[in-house]
């Protein structure tokens, strides 16, 4: 089956009710008015859903019984290392993969065995899946023109629309072997876009793309998103990509859904070493510990631990290991009881902060320090790791025990 036209636009077309503001401007709705429905649904639910590969014998679990629910107009990132399923599911959700359990959800209605042109979802590819011998103009149109009756006059003037909307208008008469990748994958919007339909499924859309414009389109696509109010499930293994662009994050490992937050949940309350190690750049800093009387006992360290931790702890495993983002861990002088000497092996200046790569026991850890600071390779330098910024996960199970303190009093930004 063709990608693309599989993932076809059906429901009723009918007259167009907001303003997009885009990159500055404001478009007049009549010209997109052309390209809309009312009252865009969306609400998607995954209930256990289950995909397994394979004849019997040697089978690949890639989707191991997902829950997720995901409200009218949310943007959910999936996200996880390669394999873990990502693109399955949301090929599952497409309709360009047959579930072997669970369920699919659209809004209330059972959309598990429907076809994919049945589901009024639109899928942008990472390989943009364009057509190569049409024009940009025919790829923007071509779903318009296969999944409904409109006439050539109203497909053009949405296509128009559509392009004026993405910036494209002087290329429309181009094939896409004249464009660049982000223009490739404009047109490749363009063709979702065109259709507004119920949801979007973008499978890690910007990952053929250079890290400038990859930047760009990020927040591009977050715009037109939030204007058009459009279920989205975004599929990358690029973290930061998830942290920035989600309302939602869902972290998958093995199939199996790890945690589903907001970015920051899942960065500062990680729900076990999985997730806390995933999420966050460079990533958290793991050390193996046994709890002793009130003290974890590292071979390098020890930490003495508050009442409060110790409550917390009670009735858990002794071999816990302990969790630290590198922007926690603190310089000192050295007279603190738990700081732990080292040395400074390395060091990464990136401008606004450096990363300095410091030895502790066997392993080497990394420290993250304001740019201004005078930091080089072979300082000798104490470090502190404070209690309320530590997490102790159980290191068999890897659940998390505790989580880091967010001690710090938020402040909304000034408004004006
Ligand atoms: P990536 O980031 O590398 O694209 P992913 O998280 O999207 O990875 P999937 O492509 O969903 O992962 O694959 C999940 C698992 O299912 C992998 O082990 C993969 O090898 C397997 N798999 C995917 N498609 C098929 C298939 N058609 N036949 C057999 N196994 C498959």
């Amino acid at each position: 089956m063709d990608a693309f036209s599989g993932v076809a636009c059906s429901g009723d077309i009918t007259t167009h009710r907001r303003t997009l503001s885009y990159r500055g401007k404001e478009f007049n709705t009549e010209a997109l008015d052309t390209i809309g429905k009312t009252a865009t649904m969306g609400k998607l639910e995954l209930n256990d859903l289950t995909k397994v590969f394979g004849d019997g014998e040697s089978n690949i679990i890639a989707v191991d019984g997902l829950n997720v629910t995901i409200e009218n107009g949310d943007f959910l990132v999936l996200v996880g290392p390669s394999g873990c399923g990502k693109s399955t599911t949301l090929r599952c959700i497409a309709g360009l993969e047959r579930t072997t359990s669970g369920e699919i959800r659209l809004d209330g209605r059972n959309i598990t065995d429907a076809k994919p042109k049945d589901r009024d979802m639109a899928m942008v590819f990472q390989n943009y899946a364009l057509y190569p011998h049409m024009t940009v103009r025919k790829n923007i149109g071509y779903g318009l023109k296969i999944t409904t009756n409109l006439s050539d006059g109203e497909i053009t003037e949405r296509v128009e629309s559509t392009a004026e909307l993405l910036e494209i208008s002087d290329l429309l008469d181009q094939k896409p072997k004249e464009l660049s990748g982000g223009q490739q994958q404009r047109v490749a919007l363009g063709r979702a876009i065109i259709r507004e339909p119920e949801v979007f499924l973008m499978d890690e859309p910007l990952s053929n793309l250079d890290a400038k414009l990859r930047t760009q389109m990020r927040t591009e696509i977050q715009q037109l998103q939030q204007d058009m109010d459009i279920t989205t499930i975004y599929v990358t293994h690029d973290q930061t990509e998830a942290m920035t662009m989600g309302d939602r994050i869902a972290i998958l490992n093995n199939g199996q859904l790890q945690q589903i937050g907001t970015p920051l949940e899942c960065y500062h309350q990680p729900d076990n070493q999985f997730v806390a190690g995933f999420i966050g750049s460079p990533s958290m800093n793991f050390l193996s510990t046994t709890r002793e009387e009130g003290r974890l006992i590292n071979d390098a360290f020890e930490l003495k631990l508050s009442e409060e931790t110790l409550s917390l702890l009670e009735g858990t495993p002794d071999q816990l290991t302990l969790g630290i983002r590198p922007e926690h861990i603190e310089l000192t002088d050295g007279t603190q009881p738990d700081a732990i000497v080292t040395q400074v092996a390395v060091v990464e200046p990136m401008g606004e902060v450096t990363y300095a790569y410091i030895e502790i026991g066997d392993e080497t850890y990394t420290l993250s320090v304001d740019g201004e600071t005078r930091i080089g390779a072979g300082d000798d330098i104490a470090v502190v790791f404070p209690e309320e910024k530590i997490h102790l996960f159980d290191s068999r199970s890897g659940e998390a025990i505790k989580n880091s303190t967010l001690t710090d009093s938020i402040e909304p930004a000034q408004q004006l």
